[in-house]
């Protein structure tokens, strides 16, 4: 098995909502097509763009803004840089001029087709970009979008091998490097960013407080907020609603409502198209950054103490991803939701002093009870299910660290991998409807709102 080289930074990415499988991933691609094209010697000049999506893109593409994050990319906006207004302008579908090289022709999503959604591409989600002058094709780059914003193409080139210091590739091969170099998990987490990212630790722990300041502002931000989210549902929005009810003189609940609405307030802001941090994905953006401001709002936990949490989840998302799939469109919510609870389970745990063990037990305890459960946003918008979800999703990642403070190691049964293991397996056997492509389970029985 090869060793994890994903970079914190790559799991941990500030950009709009609401899916970055969707929106993130296709915005990338758009982009690199647009720096890919400027240095092509075409002998004739191209007068459009065709924009093929297929898989989930497809199927749930639409709701999800993939047609305006992919034309923004290719219109030379990146994840970190397009402003939201600019992104819900593009639905009009006016045309900009897109322009890369010598190439300048008109661009809107008009110009995007809804493909078929069963493929025989190597990833179900695949864009094909394509130059053509009237109906001849002048170049094609196929692209896949393989989750938490992620993408590869077909024929890429292998980048120089990033060679991080400590080469694990489960949670096994991590605790057999620690206890060897007597190092705590962040400490092997930090040195490996600094390899692989070239940058010192100090720079490290900037950039994710950079990250961490854009979580909490997203919890901010969704719990100032009223009214309905975007899209045909109408869905009334709920944490400023749980936040007050939380503040009730004599509320028997008050953190357990609390913790719910910090869920549903990032949550919300990824529903509604707005600035978020995938954690590992978009669809799974509240969880992670409610347990954040959790531990820094109502626990006093340190920011140092946070940073080193964060660390560490980032390593539970690092072995999910390569041992089995953060994406909702390949092993359905498990790997979604599922993951994230992982994560903040384990940055719970870690944040609040746990060493190794009970760190990795409260993120297998968070992972195991979410096998199985599929992906079927209804009406293709990530809001239902999604959004409560995300609330459910972080509170069972606290009842995940409490249940693991009081574990007896010696008396321990399950294993992290062995929970990645049985996620890769369940997404296997699932059927495809179950998986972001809103043919399935609530998509299906609940009446398309
Ligand atoms: S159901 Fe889960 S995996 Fe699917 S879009 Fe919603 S949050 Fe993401």
């Amino acid at each position: 098995m090869t060793a994890i080289t994903t970079s914190v930074f790559e799991l941990f990415k500030i950009g709009p909502g609401p899916s970055s499988s969707h929106t993130i991933g296709p915005m990338k691609a758009g982009y690199n097509f647009n720096r890919t094209v400027a240095d092509l010697a075409l002998e004739v000049q191209p007068d459009n763009i065709e924009i093929r999506l297929y898989g989930s893109l497809s199927a749930t593409g639409e709701g999800h803004g993939t047609d305006r994050a992919v034309v923004a990319g290719l219109l030379g906006f990146k994840p970190d840089n397009v402003e939201c207004d600019f992104l819900d302008s593009l639905a009009d579908g006016n045309p900009h001029q897109f322009k890369s090289g010598v190439i300048s022709l008109p661009l809107s999503v008009k110009d995007v087709v809804f493909a078929e959604v069963k493929n025989d591409f190597p990833y179900a989600n695949t864009l094909l970009l394509r130059l053509r002058k009237g109906e001849e094709i002048l170049f094609e780059q196929e692209y896949y979008s393989i989750g938490g914003g992620f993408i590869k193409w077909k024929g890429q080139q292998e980048e120089i091998p990033r060679v991080p210091p400590h080469q694990y590739s489960n949670m096994e091969e991590l605790k057999a490097i620690l206890t060897e170099n007597e190092l705590r998990m962040h400490q092997a987490i930090l040195a490996n960013e600094t390899a692989i990212s070239g940058i010192s630790k100090d720079e490290v722990y900037e950039k994710l407080d950079v990250i961490l300041d854009a979580m909490k502002e997203a919890v901010r931000n969704g719990l100032a907020a009223e009214g309905t989210l975007p899209g045909p549902i109408g869905l009334h929005r709920k944490a400023k609603r749980l936040f007050d009810n939380s503040v009730r003189p004599n509320c028997a609940d008050s953190f357990l409502l609390r913790l719910n609405a910090y869920g549903f307030a990032a949550s919300e802001e990824n529903a509604a198209g707005h600035i978020v941090v995938t954690a590992p994905t978009s669809g799974s953006a509240g969880v992670i950054p409610a347990a954040v401001f959790a531990l820094e709002e109502e626990l006093g936990i340190s920011r140092e103490n946070v940073r080193q949490g964060m660390l560490v989840a980032a390593a539970i998302g690092f072995i999910a991803k390569h041992n089995a799939s953060i994406a909702g469109a390949e092993v359905g919510c498990q790997g979604e939701i599922g993951v994230a609870s992982a994560m903040a389970a384990g940055l719970i745990a870690y944040a609040n002093g746990n060493r190794f063990w009970r760190t990795e037990n409260a993120a297998e305890s968070a992972l195991e009870h979410h096998l199985g459960i599929t992906c079927d946003p209804v009406g293709g918008y990530v809001q239902i299910p999604c959004i409560e979800r995300n609330a459910m999703g972080v509170v069972r990642a606290y009842n995940a660290y409490l249940i693991a403070s009081v574990e007896n190691e010696k008396f321990h049964k399950v294993s992290f991998d062995e929970v990645v293991q049985a996620m890769a397996e369940t997404g296997k056997d699932m059927n495809s409807k179950y998986k972001e492509t809103s043919l399935g389970g609530l998509a299906v029985s609940v009446p398309n709102c």
